[in-house]
Formats: structure tokens, sequence, C-alpha cells
């Protein structure tokens, strides 16, 4: 395709989307359901982003369920399904398990970037391929510049749907020498070697169980212990429990809790020098090969000369709940970089931002805010009779995917005013708001993975907050849910 036939030519858009990964696709395709005049351009070739690499060992942690209790093109089904992108349209949901073999119930990479570039080609979201953003400036009227490798793009917000795949190393003297998980080697080039992972996070447990069939000895290392309680409740545990599994069994897999010294090359590969941290002991691992799994980073390029501040030791972008970076205004993310909006964290727990299931409702919050924001249209409030309202509270609480997967994070919102139903909003947004008498509910976890209802009540400018308690079949939407909710809302 000649450069002149390519879509989205350099020049004015109200928003520019870089990035073609989910992230970047799931905006693109609520900013056009929106009417919101804007333009996608990628590094990529194709569609897919990290998908179309990564994850290294090619399964990954997140499952979808081919058959559920709900039909594929149903909203229920996006609770089963943790992969698919979101669409209004019902051909349009649920597309990931469709290329699914079903050896198991988490996709392989290549059945994930299938199901992402069918979703792309028959939602028609319109990508400019190779096409690099380089630079970054604002103009004295506000609007920002992206330079890219085909020219320069004027607008009045930008959305950097960038990843969080640009390897990062933690500040251990020697570390540059070993092997980042990005430059991991054939699983059959680890055969009858010890190898160290520096790291116990995803990355690290993905290593130490896609070489467990091949090395003789693993040693996973890292200062904090992996927590298993969290993995356990977590989707990550599908595929990573299983070297947890081998160390306490004894097969040749070892999870040391040290921080690490310093890591020297020998002639055979290398030492790792690490002191214990819950365990007072000094250690000296000579391995055949070690790995760095610890971590990535945004690639934000210039972004900070606008102001974008970072959080997580400079790796991820510092946003708002609205996921706008502070202190760049018009600078918004999307995708896995949404995880720098932490929300309110209640009880400890975190957002699901960091994965497809999380950031795909992150999206369409953040194109309904772009939409209103410049003007394009109003946040769509759909009129509610008052008996509706606890109905439907109840009905959201019990089944609704936005709830189920931003626990705590994302809430439905009704104005009692009206009463009407204003959609998923961020709950720190709701909050901390001020606005009319409304209420907002989201299911929220405590640490401990108990899951029950969140009620915020917005009147006359304050909130006030109820957990209602938990129910052992998530039954949300019957009594005595709804009696409270009616309580709470001020009906009879
Ligand atoms: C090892 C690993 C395994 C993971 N496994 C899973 C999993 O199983 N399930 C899950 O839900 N999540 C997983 N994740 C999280 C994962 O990163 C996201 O789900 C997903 O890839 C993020 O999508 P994204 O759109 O934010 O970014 P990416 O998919 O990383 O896409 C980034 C896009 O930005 C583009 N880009 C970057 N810089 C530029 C530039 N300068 N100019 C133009 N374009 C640019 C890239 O070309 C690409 O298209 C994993 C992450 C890692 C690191």
């Amino acid at each position: 395709m000649g450069s002149s036939e390519l879509p989205f030519p350099p020049g004015d858009y109200d928003v520019v989307v870089v990035g073609s990964g989910p992230g970047g696709l799931q905006t693109a395709y609520f900013l056009e359901r929106l009417s919101v005049p804007h333009a996608v351009l990628s590094a990529d070739d194709a569609p897919g982003g990290m998908f179309r690499k990564w994850p290294i060992f090619q399964r990954l942690l997140s499952w979808s369920k081919p058959e559920a209790p709900f039909g594929r093109d149903t909203r229920e089904y996006e609770w089963y399904d943790h992969n698919s992108l979101l669409a209004e349209e019902s051909g349009l949901r649920g597309l990931v398990p469709e290329f699914m073999d079903r050896s198991w119930a988490v996709p392989s990479r290549v059945e994930m970037e299938q199901g992402l570039a069918a979703f792309a080609d028959r939602a028609g979201v319109a990508v400019r391929y190779g096409c690099r953003w380089q630079s970054t400036r604002r103009e004295e009227d506000g609007r920002l510049v992206l330079g890219t490798t085909d020219g320069e793009y004027r607008c009045r917000a930008a959305v950097f749907a960038l990843g969080v795949t640009e390897p990062w190393r933690s500040p251990i003297p020697g570390i540059e020498e070993v092997p980042h998980y990005a430059e991991t080697g054939e699983p059959a080039s680890y055969a009858g070697k010890s190898v160290v992972v520096i790291g116990k996070r995803n990355s690290g447990f993905e290593i130490a169980d896609g070489l467990l069939p091949w090395a003789r000895k693993i040693t996973l290392v890292s200062p904090r212990p992996a927590e298993t309680s969290v993995i356990a409740l977590a989707s990550i545990r599908v595929r990573y429990l299983q070297p947890l599994e081998d160390r306490a069994l004894g097969g040749g897999t070892y999870v040391l809790d040290a921080a690490i010294e310093r890591i020297e090359r020998t002639s055979t590969g290398f030492l790792v020098v690490a002191n214990g941290t819950t365990h007072q002991a000094g250690y000296e691992l000579d391995c055949d090969a070690a790995l760095a799994a610890t971590g990535f980073t945004t690639p934000l390029g210039d972004l900070g000369g606008l102001g974008v501040r970072t959080v997580a030791q400079g790796r991820i972008p510092a946003l708002t709940p609205h996921f706008e970076a502070a202190g760049a205004p018009g600078v918004f993310f999307a995708g896995n970089a949404t995880q720098g909006a932490a929300g309110l964290r209640k009880r400890g727990v975190g957002a699901s931002s960091p994965a497809v299931h999380g950031f795909r409702y992150n999206a369409k919050v953040l194109a309904e805010h772009l939409a209103e924001r410049l003007g394009v249209r109003d946040r769509p409030r759909r009129p509610l009779a008052r008996e509706e309202v606890v109905p439907f509270l109840a009905g959201e609480l019990a089944r609704a995917p936005e709830l189920w997967a931003q626990k705590g994070y994302l809430c439905r919102v009704v104005g009692l005013d009206g009463p009407s139903d204003d959609g998923i909003q961020p709950l720190e947004h709701f909050v901390d708001a001020s606005g009319g008498d409304a209420v907002a509910v989201a299911v929220e976890m405590d640490a401990g993975g108990t899951i029950y209802p969140g009620v915020y009540v917005r009147q006359e400018g304050r909130i006030r907050e109820v957990e209602l308690e938990p129910h052992p079949l998530n039954e949300f939407d019957r009594e005595p849910y709804r009696r409270e909710l009616a309580t709470l809302v001020g009906e009879p």
C-alpha cells in the first residue's frame, strides 16, 4: 500500500491514538462508536501489539471459556472470556474463543493474536501501520503535536496505548550482562542446565514454568516472597503455581527470598551473590544461565518533557482516575499503562488494569470521557423509572462484567434526581466529584478474597459508604440486598 492510500494522513484530529495492541484497538473502537474524530497510528505492521510475540512461552495467563452459561454474543459472556475485546454489536463479541483449539481454557499466543486481528478486521478499526511516534510538543493554543515517521499530527488529546513491554532491569551491579525475559532463548537451549531467574512476579514464574521440562535446576530469586495467597486467587495461577509445587515436592526448583548484591560472569555462566531477606543467610548461586525477569516499562519517549510524571520506579505514568497524565493535560493513556490510575485500593486490592479483561473497560470509560470533554457528546443518561432503580442496581451487582472485572475500581452510577442510568465510571472519580444526588455500586473484594457489594450514596454533596454482606453464591440481585438498596436510595 502506498503512503497516500494509508488511513489517517498527518494533519489535525481531535484525538490521536498511538498503538495497535488491545488497548489501542479497544479505545479506537469506542471513539469511532462515539463519533469522536480521531487517528490511530502504530509502529507495528499488524494488529495485536505485544501478543504478536509474547508471552514468550506462547501461552497466555488469562482464560477464556468457550462454553459458558451465556452465549458468546451477550454482555454477560464477557465475564467468562477475559481476552476478547468489547463490542456493542453482538457479532463482534467473544471473538478469541472462536480461534481456540480448546486444549487449554487459556488461549495460546497465536489464538489471541488471531482473535485481536479478527476484531480489528470485522469491527473495521482503521490503523496507520508502520508509523512511529517520535516526539511531542505543545503549541501555544494548548494543542499537542506528535512528530512521527510519516509527519506531524496535531490534536486536542493524545491517547498513548504503548504497552508496558520495554525491558526494565533492577539496579543490580552486573545485571546488564544478564539476558532479559525478552531475550529468553529456545527452551531446548536450557536442557540440563541450572538456571537462576531474577524476579518472582508473573514473568519470572512464566520462565520457571516453561523451563521445568528442560532445566536441571531452577532458582527464582528476589527480595519479597511470592504472595501465594494472592496468586492462588488470580488468573495467573493457571500456569504459575507449578514451579511452587515442584519446589514443595523437591523437584529441583527453589524459590529464594533474597536481595541480590551483585552478579558476576564466570567461565561457564554466572555467579549470583545474594543476602536472604526472610531467612538470614548469604547465597552464592553458581549457574549455567541466568535470566532477568525484572519487569517492563512504558516507552514514554519525551513525554516527561511535557510534564508526564511516573510511579513504580519510573516505569508507569502517574494518571488521574480518567487516565490523564498528572501534570500533562490532554495526554491520556490506554491499555496496560492505565494501571497508573491506581484507584482507591481499598483493603489493598488493586485493579485488573494491567490485563485485557480490566483495561478493555477502562477504554470505554476513557472514550466516553473524551467525547464529553471535547464537547462531541454528553455522557449518555438513560432514564429509569423509579421502580426500576433497585432491580437494576441489584442486577448489576450480580452480573455486570465491568464491576466483576474491575472490583472496587469501576462502579455503576444511577442519578437519583430523575432517575437515570449514568453508566460505568471510575469509583475514585465518583467519590471525589461533586454533583446531584446519586448512588454508585461496586463489587469489592478484601485481601482474603471475600467478595461483597459496596454501595456509595451521594446526597446533598456528601458520600455515605456502605458495605453489604457477602453471599456464598454471590446472589446480590435477591433479598435482602434489594431491601437494603431500597433503604439506601430512600425508597419506601
Ligand atoms: C510477559 C507478559 C505476559 C503477559 N500476558 C498477558 C496475558 O496473558 N493476558 C493479558 O490480559 N495480559 C497480559 N500481559 C499484559 C499485556 O501487556 C497486555 O494485556 C497487553 O499487551 C497490553 O496491551 P497494550 O495495548 O497496552 O500494549 P501492547 O500490546 O504492548 O501494544 C503496544 C502498542 O504500542 C505500539 N507502540 C509502542 N511505541 C510506539 C511508538 N513510539 N510509535 C508507535 N507505536 C508504538 C506498539 O507497536 C504496539 O502496537 C502480559 C504482559 C507481559 C509483559
